[in-house]
């Protein structure tokens, strides 16, 4: 049996969807865009939301918005996918590394020690779908010394007057955290519609706002939609109406606008997002919980605790006392049957791009010691049971034998 990794889920309510973008007259953003933010606010309940062509746009876009320039730090996981240290080198600042806990996220205490006077924002990343302790975190930023710390050079940051949470929720939509949907734990959360993860566009991605007042999130909507499309005044959807050609560019914008051919996907998605996708997410998440909890050797990953839940985006399996060198010859037993497994994530300081900027993995022990033992399992609503099985016997066999012969 062949089982691929992440194949996106796409149904006949999908493909009618799109099929209507293709034949309304009009691709690019316009109506299935709108429509798509519509139903991530009342999904969760952020008050404002902007989708755009990725999430590493959107983080870029967010940062500039605040500010982020040569000299800053913001302050990421080390434990994480490379565009989030990315979009922070790409507007000049440094990301600022801090090693995770057991849970694969981000450490708060360690958050603490990495603040100094130039760092503008923190970007916690909830692994895996499963949510960071975003109340000590927004605790943290508003200590009285850690506020004293910061220094407010631009105008969002004068109203802001404190390091800003923007957070890498690519993984966790439709997470749970404080009772609530997650898009309104931090000031502002990022999801990716990436191919691979829960809700997709193919490619794309949404900036859900929730800033304290002063900050109204309707102006601040209508400042990054501007500085997504070019800062031209009329978007090519209004301008396509008769009489109505004259534009003009009030800010040296980028172009990272979402088109509503791809939006369509999502707009069909998350209408079954807790009915289909999120539920058959948590079945096979359980099922697989249910048995390698029979296994001494197995860690299992967080996902259920009172007032909060994951959005069961991976299944990182740990095996307890194993090295890297294992935990390849392990994958590579699994492949052998047809299964396909990854690895999240390779730590940042392991990859060549940080190594060169001077991370060491030896100063983030906890990210190195999940990452060694860690296997992620395929995970998504078209592994019926009987596929399950395959894959849980297949990877317990692979395991045992590796584990046997040393
Ligand atoms: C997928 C992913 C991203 C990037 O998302 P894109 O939409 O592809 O830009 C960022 N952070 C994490 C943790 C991711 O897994």
């Amino acid at each position: 049996m062949q089982i691929p990794f992440s194949p996106p889920f796409i149904n006949e309510n999908i493909e009618l969807e799109v099929l209507d973008a293709l034949r309304s007259g009009w691709i690019t953003s316009g109506p299935k865009v709108k429509a798509l933010e519509q139903e991530v606010c009342n999904y969760t309940n952020a008050e404002a939301c902007l989708c755009v062509n990725s999430a590493t746009s959107a983080m870029m876009l967010v940062l500039h918005w605040y500010g982020v320039k040569k000299g800053d730090e913001v302050i990421v996981p080390a434990y994480t996918y490379c565009a989030t240290a990315l979009a922070v080198m790409h507007l000049g600042a440094t990301p600022i590394m801090v090693d995770v806990e057991d849970d694969f996220n981000i450490s708060v205490s360690k958050i603490k020690l990495a603040i100094s006077s130039r760092t503008k924002a923190i970007m916690p990343v909830d692994f895996a779908g499963w949510p960071c302790n975003y109340s000590e975190i927004n605790k943290l930023i508003n200590e009285p010394e850690i506020k004293q710390k910061f220094k407010a050079e631009t105008e969002q940051q004068k109203k802001l007057q404190r390091i800003l949470v923007l957070s890498d929720a690519a993984h966790s939509f439709g997470a749970v955290y404080n009772n609530k949907k997650l898009g309104t734990a931090a000031d502002i959360t990022i999801f990716s519609f990436h191919a691979v993860k829960n809700l997709t566009t193919a490619e794309g991605g949404a900036i859900c706002l929730n800033l304290p007042l002063p900050f109204n999130n309707n102006d601040v909507y209508a400042t990054l939609r501007l500085w997504s499309l070019n800062g031209q005044t009329k978007d090519a959807f209004s301008k396509s109406k008769a009489g109505s050609w004259r534009y003009d560019i009030v800010y040296p914008g980028f172009k990272m606008n979402l088109p509503d051919v791809l939006a369509a996907i999502g707009l069909a998605q998350i209408k079954e997002y807790n009915e289909v996708l999120l539920k058959e997410r948590k079945r096979v998440f359980d099922f697989y919980s249910k048995t390698f909890s029979n296994y001494s050797w197995a860690m299992l990953p967080p996902y259920d605790v009172p007032n909060a839940s994951s959005s069961y985006h991976l299944y990182p399996l740990r095996i307890k006392d194993i090295n890297e060198e294992q935990r390849d010859r392990i994958i590579e037993k699994i492949a052998e049957t047809g299964v396909a497994v990854n690895v999240h994530f390779q730590p940042l300081p392991l990859l060549t791009v940080f190594k060169q900027m001077g991370y060491d993995i030896n100063n983030f022990p906890s990210a190195y010691n999940n990452y060694k033992a860690e296997i992620s399992l395929p995970i998504y609503p078209q592994l019926n049971n009987n596929k399950c099985t395959y894959i849980v016997d297949n990877v317990v066999n692979a395991i045992k034998e590796v584990l046997i012969n040393g």
